[in-house]
C-alpha cells in the first residue's frame, strides 16, 4: 500500500506528541513525588523528543546532528524506556547489574553507530544496525511476558513489545538486503509503511503502556494499604469481614467445617508500661510473624485492634484446630527474640462449626470472645473451646 505520506510532517507530529508527553509528565511531577521509574521514563522521553526533532530537520541541519547525534540519543532513550518498564515490573527494584549492562550496551551501540558513519556510511547499513540494536535493547521485555508475578496487562504490553522486536528484526534484515534508496524512511513504499507503523506502535505502547502500568501499581498499593494492618501486616477488620463472610457462605454450601480462633496478649498493658510502647509494638510484630508460620495461604489472620487477633481456618475440624491452637500457644510461650527484652503469652478462644446459611460472623465472634474470656479467667496462657449449639458444633 502506498500512502504518499509526507514523512517529515509525520515525524513533526510525532515530535509534538512527545513534547506533550513531556509537558504532561512534568505537570504530574509538580504535585506528586517522582519515583525513579517516572524520572527514568521522563529522561527517556526527553532523549526521544530531541532525537526526533533532530531527524525532522534532516537536510537542513548538519548530518552530524540529524544522523549521528539523533540515532545515538535514540539508543539512550530506548534503553531508559526499557529500564523504566523494568523498574515497574520489579516493584521499583532493579539490580545494579542490569543497569550496568544497559549502560555498557548503550555505549557500545553508540560507538558502533559512529564507526559505521565514519567508515561505511551507507543508509541501509545504518538502518540495519539501528534496527538490530533496538531489537537487542528491547529483549528484556520477555520478562514482562514470562514473569511469574506478571499481570495480564504486563503480559500484553510485553507481547506487543515482542512484536516490535520482530518488526525491527525484519526491518534490519530487509535493510541489509535492499538497495539504499528503496529503504529510506523518506521514500514512499512498503518499507516506509512498516517503519511508520512500528514507530507509531512503539510510541503509543511506551506512553500508554507506562501510564497504565503505573496506574495498576498504584491501585495495587492502595488495595494493599486499605486491606492490611500497618504494624503487623495482618488483614484489617473490614477486609477480614468481607473475606470471612464469603468463606461462611462457601462452607455452608459445601457442608464442611470452619474453625475460628480469637486471642489476646496476656497483660499487654504491663508490657507497654514496663518496657515502653515501642517494645509493645515489637511484641505485636513478633507474635504475628511467629503465628504466620503455622498458617496456610487460605487462612485469614486479622488484627481487630490493640492486642486482639482472630484467625479463620477453612476446612479444619475440632481436632485440627486444637492442634493449631496448641502450636500457636507453644510457639509463643516463652518466646523471646534478640530484639525483644520480654517474654509474653496469649489466651485463646477456639470454635469449630459447620456453618448453615444463616450463620453470622458476629455469632462466631461473640461465642469465641466468651471462650477467650474463660481462657483469661482460667489463668491465661491457654486455650478454651467455645460451642455455639449442639447442631453446629463438630466433634
Ligand atoms: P489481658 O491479659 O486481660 O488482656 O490484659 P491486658 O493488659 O493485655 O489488657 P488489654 O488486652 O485490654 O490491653 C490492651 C492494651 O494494648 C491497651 C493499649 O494500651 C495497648 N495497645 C493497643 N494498641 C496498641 C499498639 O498498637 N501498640 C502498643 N504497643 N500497644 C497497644
Ligand atoms: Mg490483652
Amino acid at each position: 500500500m502506498n500512502l504518499f505520506l509526507d514523512m517529515k510532517t509525520i515525524i513533526l507530529l510525532l515530535c509534538i506528541g512527545y513534547l506533550f508527553t513531556l509537558i504532561l509528565i512534568s505537570a504530574y511531577g509538580h504535585n506528586h513525588s517522582k519515583g525513579l521509574a517516572i524520572r527514568t521514563f521522563f529522561l527517556a522521553k526527553c532523549s526521544q523528543t530531541i532525537a526526533w526533532f533532530c531527524m525532522v530537520f534532516r537536510g537542513e541541519i548538519p548530518d552530524f546532528l540529524s544522523i549521528s547525534f539523533a540515532n545515538s540519543i535514540l539508543f539512550i532513550g530506548t534503553s531508559l524506556e526499557i529500564i523504566a518498564f523494568l523498574y515497574l515490573q520489579n516493584n521499583f527494584r532493579l539490580k545494579t547489574k542490569m543497569v550496568m549492562i544497559y549502560l555498557v550496551l548503550t555505549l557500545l551501540s553508540i560507538i558502533g553507530f559512529q564507526l559505521i558513519v565514519l567508515f561505511y556510511n551507507k543508509e541501509n547499513v545504518r538502518i540495519s544496525y539501528y534496527s538490530f540494536v533496538i531489537a537487542v535493547i528491547l529483549i528484556p521485555v520477555y520478562r514482562m511476558v514470562l514473569g511469574k508475578a506478571s499481570t495480564f496487562l504486563m503480559r500484553i504490553i510485553g507481547s506487543l513489545y515482542l512484536l516490535v522486536i520482530a518488526a525491527f528484526l525484519v526491518r534490519g534484515v530487509t535493510a541489509l538486503l535492499s538497495s539504499t534508496d528503496s529503504i529510506s524512511l523518506y521514500t514512499p513504499g512498503a518499507y516506509q509503511l512498516i517503519s511508520l507503523l512500528s514507530i507509531y506502535l512503539v510510541t503509543n505502547l511506551g506512553n500508554l503502556g507506562f501510564v497504565l502500568l503505573m496506574k495498576e501499581k498504584a491501585d495495587h498499593e492502595l488495595i494493599r494499604l486499605a486491606s492490611y494492618d500497618d504494624l503487623t501486616g495482618t488483614l484489617n477488620r473490614r477486609t477480614f469481614t468481607e473475606k470471612a463472610k464469603k468463606y461462611l457462605t462457601d462452607y455452608s454450601k459445601k457442608g464442611q467445617p470452619l474453625s475460628y480462633l480469637l486471642f489476646d496478649i496476656d497483660n499487654f498493658k504491663t508490657i507497654n508500661d514496663t518496657y515502653g510502647h515501642h517494645v509493645g509494638d515489637q511484641v505485636l510484630q513478633d507474635l504475628t510473624t511467629r503465628i504466620k508460620q503455622h498458617l496456610d495461604k487460605e487462612d485469614l489472620f486479622v488484627r481487630y485492634g490493640g492486642d486482639e487477633f482472630g484467625i479463620l481456618i477453612p476446612g479444619k475440624d475440632e481436632t485440627d484446630s486444637n492442634e493449631i491452637a496448641e502450636q500457636i500457644i507453644q510457639t509463643l510461650d516463652g518466646a523471646i527474640s534478640r530484639s525483644l527484652p520480654v517474654t509474653y503469652t496469649i489466651s485463646l478462644g477456639v470454635l469449630t462449626v459447620i456453618p448453615d446459611q444463616h450463620m453470622q460472623l458476629e455469632t462466631l465472634y461473640t461465642t469465641c470472645d466468651k471462650a477467650l474470656y474463660n481462657a483469661k479467667n482460667n489463668g491465661r496462657n491457654g486455650v478454651f473451646r467455645g460451642q455455639i449449639d449442639v447442631h453446629n458444633a463438630v466433634s
